[in-house]
């Protein structure tokens, strides 16, 4: 079979995000280990994914740490390689940040065999350091609390 050329780089497991104003604080928050997620001053509530402007009121938002604490809210266990550089199995979670109901986010899990996940557990977060075309990014990823 003919396998399609990766548009990824050998060295690159991750695809890595595409850069703004607005995310850039987000991906490089992990620089000195905290986690930072968009904060709107008006909802007085955090916004995620990164955007532009609050989704409910549309103001500029501004970034604020959290403590990086969550519990794994669902996951998926990803057993088909992609791309030659990432081993299987690879968890993808959907996690609920400790400072708000519904605050969730898209990860990864690390340091956890997908037996041992269970919905609900606690969490807590990493950083993984990847050269970026404009910059260090740091992916948070998140790993079982009692391992931390
Ligand atoms: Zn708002």
């Amino acid at each position: 079979m003919r396998v399609t050329p990766s548009p990824v780089s050998a060295n690159a497991p991750r695809v890595l995000p595409a850069l703004d104003d607005s995310t850039r604080p987000f991906w490089t928050s992990g620089a000195d280990g905290v986690l930072r997620v968009q904060y709107c001053p008006s909802c007085g509530r955090f916004v995620l994914p990164p955007r532009a402007g609050c989704p409910d009121c549309g103001a500029g938002c501004d970034y604020a740490a959290v403590s990086g604490a969550a519990t794994l809210f669902t996951y998926t266990v990803a057993h088909q390689q992609f791309h030659p550089s990432v081993p299987t199995p690879f968890i993808i979670a959907l996690v609920e940040l400790a400072e708000q109901p519904e605050l969730r986010m898209v990860t990864n899990i690390v340091d956890c065999d997908p037996e041992d996940l269970v919905t609900g557990m606690p969490l807590t977060v990493r950083f993984e350091q990847h050269e970026h075309n404009t910059g260090t990014v740091y992916v948070p990823v998140f790993a079982p609390a009692a391992l931390t």
